[in-house]
This record gives structure tokens, C-alpha cells and sequence, in this order.
């Protein structure tokens, strides 16, 4: 579209992109997506004249909580040094069709707002009737079985399960590493219960965090140990190839990733991935709200 109009300031609009949350969903979001624009803007002439805007909103007066300061710094360091704005210390005030205004005051001409300031389970858990917990997340004990509720389970991003790393006094995060690790658990319980055996509680320490940046950098914690640049990075795709469910889809990402590391994107790709939902209708959208 950018591409295709007239008017230099109405391509501006659809240059520009503003990410609201600078967790890890915000911080990969956004740099992948510019990662993405800086390999295939070569081919749309105007818009390379033009130029390209990212802006990350953050309420708090840092990025990622959930990595070590010194990490967060260094994320953000790159991510400036790309020439992407950081904006800590500063929060959304309101969202048009064509621009979003600042605390600050500032009003950026914009059609992409990127929402990634926390995540709520899908609206159908609040239809349930079972007891919700922090977050509107089902309430279940640390075997995941639902208060109050003999044969209903709950697990994931809409349960509040005890964090074992916490004491079991707030529930495990919002992550794939929880939620795969709690099915496997919850179906040994199952199994379990309809033997007449006890079931048992969900038992798991987070192993490490990556917030992949693009450009082959990220920063980790893994084990205790703090990487960065290329080595966390590394780590990451290896963490995920190997979590890859099946050797034929590991093999297929690999090739996929290596013709990608030759080849660059191929962003005629992009159409098939279809268009999400209308924010109008809730019961539209049945993936998790985040
Ligand atoms: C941008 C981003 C990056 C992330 N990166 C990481 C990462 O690097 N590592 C990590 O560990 N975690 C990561 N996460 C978190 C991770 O994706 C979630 O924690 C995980 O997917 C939770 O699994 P789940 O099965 O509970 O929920 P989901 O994966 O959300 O699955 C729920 C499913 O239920 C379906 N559904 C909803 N309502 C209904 C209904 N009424 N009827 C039928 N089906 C319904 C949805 O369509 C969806 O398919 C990331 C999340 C985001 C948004």
C-alpha cells in the first residue's frame, strides 16, 4: 500500500510503527518486524526514500522485567542503535485510525499499533462459571486441577498454577515452557485419578528466558548464565530447533532457516497468513487476547 500512493506523508503513516509494552513479546515483536521491513525495503523505492519509523512505548522506566538490568540495557542499547525509539517513562493516551497520541504529547501519524502490554486469557474463560484467580486466569490447585472441581483441569496461559519457583504463591507465567510442561503433567494426573491414584503437583523452574532481537543478536539467561549478542542468539535457535516437536518439522526449519540465512525473506509469503479478527466482536477472536 505504502508503495503505492501519491503523498509522502501518507506513506509516512504506513511506515511508521508503534509497539505499546516492551516485555519480551513487545521487544521481539518489534525488532523482528524491523528486521523484516530493513530486508524488503530494498525492492519499494519510495518507501526507502521515505524511510521508516519504530517506536517502543513502555510505561515503566525500563524494558523486559522479566531479564537481569544489565541485559535489558544492552537490549536496548541495540535496539536505539538500530534507530529504533524507546520510550520509557511513557505510556499510550489514545489510538485513531491513522495516529496514536503519547503522554508526552506527541502524536505519531501511524496505521500499525502493536498491542503487547500483558496477556489476558480468551474471553470464554470468564463464561465458564469456574473461580478465577489473578489475572482473570482459572483458579487451580498445584496438581491443575480447578478449585472446587473434581474432574476439571485447567492448565496454560488460562491457569493460575502455583509457581513452584515462587513458593506457589503466584501463579507460573504466561509461557510455552510452563504451559507444555503442564499438559504433560495434567495428563499423568488424569490418567492417574481415573486409576484411583493420587495426582501430583506441577513441578517446574524456569530454565532461561531468550529475547531474540533480529540481525542473529538476542540477550538469555540460560542456567544462571547471562549471554548476549550472537551466542545468545545461537543458543536460542538451537533451544527452539531442538524444542520442535517431530524430526521432520526440526529438519524443515533448519533448511527453511539456513535458505533464509542465503536468501534473505521471502515476504510474498505474507498474504497467506490471513487477518485477525475484528476488536469489535470478542467471540470472534479465539486465541488468547494479549
Ligand atoms: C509474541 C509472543 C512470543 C512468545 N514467545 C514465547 C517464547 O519465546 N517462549 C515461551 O515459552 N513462550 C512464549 N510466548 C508465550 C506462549 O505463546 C504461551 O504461553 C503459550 O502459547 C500458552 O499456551 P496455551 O496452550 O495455554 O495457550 P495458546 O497457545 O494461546 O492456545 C490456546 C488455544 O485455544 C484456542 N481457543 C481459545 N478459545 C477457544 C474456544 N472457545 N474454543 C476452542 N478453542 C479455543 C485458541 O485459538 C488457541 O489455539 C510468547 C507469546 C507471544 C504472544
Amino acid at each position: 500500500i505504502a508503495e503505492s500512493l501519491p503523498d509522502d506523508e501518507a506513506r509516512r503513516e504506513y511506515l511508521s510503527f508503534v509497539f505499546v509494552g516492551a516485555g519480551y513479546a513487545g521487544l521481539e515483536g518489534i525488532a523482528e518486524l524491523q528486521d523484516y521491513v530493513a530486508d524488503v525495503i530494498d525492492r519499494y523505492p519510495r518507501c526507502r526514500i521515505v524511510g521508516t519509523r519504530f517506536v517502543l512505548v513502555e510505561a515503566r522506566e525500563r524494558v523486559m522485567p522479566e531479564i537481569p538490568a544489565s541485559l535489558a540495557e544492552f537490549a536496548t542499547r541495540e535496539l536505539r542503535g538500530r534507530g529504533m525509539e524507546i520510550l520509557t517513562g511513557t505510556m499510550l493516551e489514545s489510538a485513531e485510525a491513522n495516529a496514536v497520541t503519547l503522554s508526552t504529547g506527541e502524536r505519531i501519524p501511524t496505521r500499525l499499533l502493536c498491542w503487547t502490554a500483558g496477556v489476558k486469557p480468551a474471553p470464554v474463560v470468564g463464561e465458564l462459571g469456574l473461580a478465577l484467580g489473578p489475572e482473570g486466569r482459572i483458579e487451580v490447585d498445584a496438581t491443575m486441577r480447578v478449585a472446587g472441581r473434581s474432574n476439571i483441569w485447567a492448565i496454560g496461559d488460562a491457569a493460575a498454577v502455583p509457581d513452584p519457583a515462587k513458593h506457589r504463591r503466584a501463579p507460573t507465567p504466561p509461557t510455552c515452557q510452563h504451559a507444555i510442561r503442564q499438559g504433560r503433567r495434567v495428563a499423568e494426573n488424569v490418567a492417574a485419578t481415573m486409576r484411583g491414584r493420587t495426582p501430583k503437583p506441577f513441578r517446574y523452574r524456569t530454565l532461561g528466558v531468550f529475547v531474540d532481537m533480529g540481525q542473529h543478536k538476542a540477550v538469555a539467561t540460560v542456567l544462571g548464565l547471562r549471554l548476549r549478542g550472537f551466542p545468545a542468539w545461537f543458543a536460542a535457535r538451537t533451544y527452539h530447533l531442538a524444542m520442535m516437536p517431530g524430526l521432520e518439522r526440526q529438519v524443515r526449519l533448519a533448511v527453511d532457516w539456513s535458505v533464509g540465512l542465503l536468501f534473505g525473506r521471502a515476504s510474498a509469503e505474507l498474504g497467506q497468513l490471513g487477518h485477525p479478527a475484528s476488536l469489535g466482536d470478542p467471540h470472534q477472536d479465539t486465541a488468547a487476547t494479549r
